[in-house]
């Protein structure tokens, strides 16, 4: 497993995480009608998965791979946005 194929992991885990959030939030909203309760669960779960992306870093300068400089985008890079390390050759934490 490299770095780059464990982020993109964790990245698809994400947006099976949204899809699902957003699935549950409509239909508490169809059963039971508008909650704020519903949103709170759904946004909190989504922050506690998505802590596990401070995890991967770049193996050589340990940058983070979902950042390009300030901006956290939702999908890793495959070339370390401050050393050039390309990740899809690198090994990632589960390797
Ligand atoms: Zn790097």
């Amino acid at each position: 497993m490299t770095a780059y194929r464990a982020a993109r992991r964790h990245a698809l885990k994400m947006l099976v995480g949204v899809a699902i959030g957003v699935v549950f939030i409509i239909a508490v909203d169809a059963w039971i009608g508008h909650s704020s309760i519903a949103f709170a669960i759904v946004i909190f779960g989504l922050f506690m998965a998505n802590i596990g992306i401070l995890g991967f870093n770049c193996p050589n300068c340990r940058s983070n791979l979902f950042f390009r400089g300030a901006i956290m985008l939702p999908w890793p890079n495959k070339t370390c946005s401050r050393c050039g390390t390309d990740l899809t050759k690198v090994a990632g934490p589960d390797a």
